[in-house]
């Protein structure tokens, strides 16, 4: 094939755009991104090799950098798993990410650039970030396992790239950048200078588990930070690995560290990141925990590693006694797994009950911004729902605050044996609903439910601590229960009669309650019924 010009897709050219205006203050992060595609790659050629039987040489994976300060060029090479030509124009050209309209649209949204660079970053800045810093770059490629020439890419990061055979490129993937002119006033941004360049890989990347060398020397320790004690490592070096595996600009809530010994051997190092990423409830999002085997890499997005009410848990598990070619299907049925499963999911749930009484702040931002997924597992673990509950807090009409199940408990008023709680779209909603005035009127603190999960999950979950959870909008829950049942219809029967049989088609029954102290009427459900809110659910739903 010969050589052609192509258009970036629009999303991309977007992104580009964003890229080479350098809204981003921190230009030392292309540097990780090359890296980490390169690691990649490395770890991906090791796989097809371990997997797929692929014939290739993997007795010296590594990451190469070359800095020329006379050309103004600096080149980052490994040689991976490589590119085929269609592969370039996919990956390269376009963004098959999810969730990049979504982001697009934010940030255009977005005024200010501080904004854009953490909505960029949480949405992971990957191999564009080369044009914040260089005016060209080109890529030489060529798959493993493919015979014939390789592949050269190259784009000034305008709209357009150029994309050509390269007859002689070694298997795997060399990056230049054709750096742009030295900022006089800022030595720091000499990309080109190999001092630079040791302290950004040391300060970012010296994890990675390939050596990164420049020239006889090699950068990085290659320490799995996962496997050594906790007193040993920065905050700093977690945080950077935590970006490396999560693509999150901003530093994690809390780093979780496991370890177990004896018949099952197995290191994780988790992280719950400090806000949700932007596709949290997008079917297609990365979701799941890395999983390695004695430090070899195997897969991303292990999903069974930890429940979908988890997913934004990040983190690696290495786990020693698996097989290297361990597949998804095996994984699934997999007994150690389960139990490694079992176990994380203890761990993250507790660690969020000791961050609730040691740390209450960072619990709020935890709940505030991952509580409504984790409300998703009251519905899948039935064996989970006290640990949950747990961990969970609810608006109520007690204070401003969201409450704890056990703080309502604790205020239940003498003689209330239910916990009570309203569903409805938003906070306003609810308290204007007329199923409250007894309520409040007589002081009963309620819960005021309105993520749309919270319709599905509370007739999941019969009770918490012994004490019934209760909507107030059905039938039964009634203050003055007995009395309403032998309330005399009086001087309202014909009344009662009238609207009975004008209504006959829309309720069961018309009756008199205790339950309203300003408004004239308002509608009750069956105690079997479903709630207003989740009938009107279904409705939208078409059904
Ligand atoms: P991400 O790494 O998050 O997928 P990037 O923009 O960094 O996004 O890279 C896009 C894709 O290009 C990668 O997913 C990978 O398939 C491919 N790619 C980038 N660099 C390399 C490389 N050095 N070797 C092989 N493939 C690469
Ligand atoms: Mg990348």
């Amino acid at each position: 094939m010969t050589m052609e010009t192509l258009e970036f897709q629009a999303e991309a050219r977007q992104l580009l755009q964003l890229m080479v205006h350098s809204i981003y203050s921190n230009k030392d992060i292309f540097l990780r991104e090359l890296i980490s595609n390169a690691s990649d790659a490395l770890d991906k050629l090791r796989l097809a090799k371990l997997q797929d039987g692929l014939e290739a040489d993997t007795s010296d994976l590594h990451i190469e950098i070359e800095a020329d300060s006379e050309a103004r060029t600096l080149t980052v090479r490994d040689n991976g798993i490589g590119m085929t030509r269609e592969e370039v124009v996919t990956l390269i050209g376009t963004i098959a990410k999810s969730g990049t309209a979504d982001l697009l649209a934010k940030l255009k949204e977005a005024s200010d650039s501080k904004g854009d660079a953490e909505l960029i970053g949480q949405f992971g800045v990957g191999f564009y970030s080369t044009f914040m810093v260089a005016d060209r770059v080109s890529l030489v490629t060529r798959k493993a396992g493919t015979e014939g020439h390789g592949t050269r890419w190259e784009s000034a990061g305008e709209g357009t790239y150029t994309i050509d055979d390269a007859p002689d490129a070694p298997v795997g993937t060399a990056v230049t950048l054709h750096l742009r002119p030295k900022d006089e006033e800022d030595a720091l941004y000499d990309y080109a200078d190999q001092w630079r360049i040791k302290q950004i890989v040391k300060r970012y990347s010296d994890f990675i588990s390939f050596p990164i060398r420049m020239g006889e020397e090699t950068l990085n320790s290659m320490k799995a930070l996962w496997a050594r004690p906790r007193s040993e490592v920065s905050d700093d070096e977690y945080h950077q690995f935590y970006r490396h595996i999560s693509h999150d600009w901003a530093d994690p809530l809390e780093i979780i560290n496991m370890k177990a010994e004896g018949t099952f051997e197995y290191e994780a190092l988790l992280f719950i990141p400090s806000r949700a990423p932007h596709d949290l409830f997008q079917r297609d999002a990365r979701r799941g925990l890395q999983l390695y085997v004695k430090r070899v890499f195997i897969m991303d997005d292990s999903k069974e590693l930890i429940p979908d009410y988890l997913r934004f848990v990040k983190g690696v598990v290495d786990a020693a006694d698996l097989s290297l070619n361990i597949s998804r299907e095996i994984l699934q049925q997999d007994r150690h797994i389960q139990m490694i499963r079992r176990r994380l999911v203890k761990k993250v749930l507790s660690t969020i009950k000791d961050m609730m009484t040691g740390n209450p702040e960072k619990y709020a931002t935890f709940w505030r911004e991952f509580g409504r997924a984790v409300k998703e597992g009251l519905l899948s673990e039935p064996d989970n729902h006290k640990p949950i509950l747990d961990i969970a807090s609810f608006a109520t009409t007690h204070s401003a605050e969201p409450t704890t199940l056990a703080g309502y408990v604790e205020r239940m008023k003498e003689g209330q044996e239910e916990i009570y709680y309203l569903t409805g779209e938003s906070r306003s909603q609810v308290e204007n609903s007329p199923h409250m005035e007894a309520f409040r009127e007589q002081g009963y603190e309620v819960l005021i439910l309105t993520d749309p999960v919270d319709e599905i999950w509370v007739d999941a979950v019969p009770e918490y601590d012994g004490r019934k959870l209760r909507s107030i909008a059905r039938g039964s829950v009634d203050l003055k229960k007995d009395e309403e049942e032998k309330e005399p219809e009086g001087d309202f029967g014909p009344l009662l009669g009238f609207l009975k049989e004008k209504l006959d088609e829309q309720v069961k029954e018309v009756r008199l309650s205790h339950r309203l102290t300003t408004s004239p009427a308002c509608l009750v459900s069956d105690s079997d019924d479903i709630t207003p809110a989740l009938e009107k659910m279904y409705r939208a739903m078409g059904q």
